[in-house]
């Protein structure tokens, strides 16, 4: 696999700026139903939306469907709620905010 030396840009769905892909955490729409978040090195296969560790993308993307826009699902309660669950665990959220 060739190292690529620059990186796809993908679009935050929260503010809509395009960046490299390793700055953003990647929504994956999985096949089962639902969302799920991609870890570091992780790569789920289904239909992904692309966000930045800070809080306040994360937040826009909860209103006005946007999530369930960009993976073309609608998101159950649980879902937003988990992802919710994810950007308050998880610390690397929040400390890149603009
Ligand atoms: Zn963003």
């Amino acid at each position: 696999m060739p190292a690529a030396r620059r990186e796809p840009q993908r679009t935050c769905i929260g503010c809509r700026e395009a960046v490299g892909r390793r700055s953003l955490v990647r929504l994956v729409r999985v096949a089962e139903g639902g969302v799920a978040v991609e870890v570091p090195g992780q790569r789920l296969s289904g239909r992904g939306a692309y966000l930045h560790r800070s809080r306040s993308c994360w937040e826009s993307a909860f209103q006005g469907a946007t999530i369930g826009k960009a993976l073309r699902m609608s998101p159950k309660a649980g879902d937003i709620e988990g992802l919710r669950r994810y950007i308050e665990t998880n610390s690397g959220i929040g400390v890149e905010e603009v």
